[in-house]
């Protein structure tokens, strides 16, 4: 959570669970109290794994199912950084993300363009501004530099770095909107 730390109590996410149009059922709300608890934008099976430490008899089924029915319903964001997996993060506030191509670490990092959401550029209604950044990790180029070189950089990073993903189609959710 770079800029809102979330202070929920388990009343208040069954609230938004309704009012989002969602059954509040246990594993939902298991669910989303472990991304609203987490800055480490797991994978659906780390979700899986957390999830399981509490309600040990969840089936992976219902945790994949919980976690699509959180992103349509815009409560959390399903982000597209990491290309071989999906990734979620329930943090709305503006911020971009990096990913370390050494260690898959996918990390918060300030954005500078939120002044745009909300404005109409050339005509179009901005917003949401997805922005993904790749590159070394700050706890990898400490490790590095003392172990000798850090390698080519990948193509997959030429292409994301030009990439503001505004238009993936998995990737939809409202980011940009202040939370309440
Ligand atoms: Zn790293
Ligand atoms: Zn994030």
């Amino acid at each position: 959570m770079f800029y809102t730390a979330y202070i929920m109590t388990p009343q208040k996410r069954t609230q938004r669970l309704r009012s989002a149009g969602l059954t509040p059922t246990i594993q939902r709300v298991a669910v989303l109290e472990y991304l609203e608890s987490t800055c480490s934008h797991p994978t659906a099976d780390q979700v899986l794994e957390e999830v399981r430490r509490k309600h040990p008899s969840v089936s992976r089924a219902t945790v994949y199912n919980a976690l699509d029915a959180l992103t349509k319903a815009h409560l959390i964001l399903r982000l597209t950084v990491d290309p071989g997996v999906a990734r979620y993060d329930a943090d709305h506030s503006p911020h971009a993300h990096f990913r370390c191509r050494l260690c898959n670490t996918v990390y918060d990092i300030p954005v500078h363009d939120e002044k745009a959401l909300g404005l109409d550029v050339d005509g179009h209604r901005v917003e949401t501004v997805r922005t993904y950044a790749y590159g070394v990790c700050s706890a990898c180029l400490k490790k590095t530099n003392s172990e000798g070189s850090l390698g080519e950089p990948t193509k997959l990073m030429q292409n994301a770095s030009q990439s503001r993903s505004a238009s993936s189609p998995d990737d939809t959710g409202r980011g940009g909107e202040p939370s309440a």
